[in-house]
């Protein structure tokens, strides 16, 4: 196997995700010196996380996340590469080391489906794919669990986030939802998916439109975690 492997990679050479180096067989999608500096998320943020973005409300049973966001860094190219340049290998690699850590953490979770955090379709046209769908996929070869893409649906197209404060993302993703099958989620324990969760706005309000509409539990996890 390592034999065909390093003939494909002489033949149509693949490069790291983030420093765009030539990536030796052993690797997959990041090279070993730029996974080095990803910091994956510990046990203590996830749980100061979970306090002051989910507790409260009380939407999101539990909640786990596997890298840590931070800017100018190698995690937010490969977020960037992932969302912008249609890389969707990045979003299985993001999502089975995920599921590998939810095996590991999380194994009392009791979940039916998988679903990803969608985008409008107008920006799903423009960008090509939802980078939190592969997350998903990369999940389900993992944890078994299947991949529920249309259960929910984006009715506003909402501005980026990225610059906006606490309030206004509030305010940005408000009602930008809406169930498509409630035959999907009713009674089952689902798992959201988002690429990276920041201020938590969006993961709330989809997990209260599950709620209200006949799920049972929803958890939540995502690729990247930014404080
Ligand atoms: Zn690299």
């Amino acid at each position: 196997m390592i034999f065909f492997k390093e003939v494909f990679d002489f033949i149509l050479p693949r490069f790291c995700a983030t420093c765009k180096k030539k990536l030796k067989t052993n690797e997959e999608v990041v090279c070993y010196d730029c996974l080095r500096e990803i910091k994956t998320v510990s046990d203590e943020k996830i749980a100061f996380a979970f306090g002051n973005k989910f507790k409260e409300s009380s939407i999101i049973t539990e909640f786990s996340s596997l890298y840590l966001f931070e800017k100018d860094k190698p995690v937010q190219e490969l977020i960037h590469q992932l969302k912008y340049r249609q890389k969707f290998l990045i979003g299985k690699f993001i999502g089975s080391n995920l599921g590998r850590s939810l095996k590991r953490k999380s194994a009392d979770w009791q979940l039916d489906l998988i679903v990803p955090v969608p985008l409008h379709h107008l920006k799903l046209a423009e960008r090509g794919f939802n980078q939190s769908f592969y997350i998903a996929k990369g999940l389900e070869s993992v944890l078994k669990i299947k991949v529920e893409n249309n259960s929910i649906k984006r009715k506003r197209y909402t501005q980026s986030q990225t610059t906006m404060g606490i309030e206004e993302r509030e305010q940005n993703i408000k009602d930008a939802f809406s169930i498509k099958k409630v035959e999907k989620i009713k009674n089952k324990n689902i798992l959201l998916i988002d690429d990276v969760i920041t201020t938590g706005a969006t993961i709330r309000e989809c997990g209260k439109l599950l709620l209200d509409n006949g799920a049972n539990k929803v958890y939540a996890a995502s690729g990247a975690l930014a404080y």
